[in-house]
């Protein structure tokens, strides 16, 4: 098999992009777009768009809710995805953005498969709901397991 230039694990980050629209396509309850961030040059201006650091998806939790109990815990809730190729790292912007998203109570997932078995819609769709479902306060305190 042919080796592709600086693409030894079979996919590069855009693939991780077309994974996560692939998972969350048609889904009811989350709602996301992509946000490009960058700058461009139009009649020779160069034009600068986005925040530098934001995340490569933004979008709206309709429901959150508790995997035991299935009590609500949130809703309308900020939802971002910083998709990374195999050998990405997070910039200190991109890290900033996830940390004050998660502060300011919304989600930040970092989603970084290293292998392509991860880029399946069932995997995908695992890590956000994983990222997404923690057990109410209520539940939480009981101490049951959950998994
Ligand atoms: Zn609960």
């Amino acid at each position: 098999m042919e080796k592709r230039k600086g693409n030894c694990h079979g996919f590069i980050e855009k693939n991780v992009y077309t994974a996560v629209e692939n998972a969350l396509y048609g889904d009811s309850n989350i709602a996301i777009h992509r946000v490009n961030t960058g700058a461009a040059k139009v009649d020779k201006r160069f034009i600068r768009f986005g925040v530098p650091g934001q995340s490569d998806f933004s979008g709206i939790i309709k429901e959150i809710r508790c995997p035991i109990c299935n009590a609500l815990t949130g809703a309308g809730v900020r939802l971002e995805i910083e998709c990374k190729g195999p050998k990405g790292r997070l910039s200190d912007h991109q890290k900033a953005w996830v940390d004050k998203i998660n502060e300011m109570n919304g989600i930040a997932i970092v989603f970084h498969p290293k292998t392509v078995d991860e880029l399946f819609v069932s995997n995908v769709r695992k890590v956000i709901q994983d990222a997404i479902c923690k057990p109410c306060a209520k539940c939480a305190s009981t101490g049951m397991d959950f998994e």
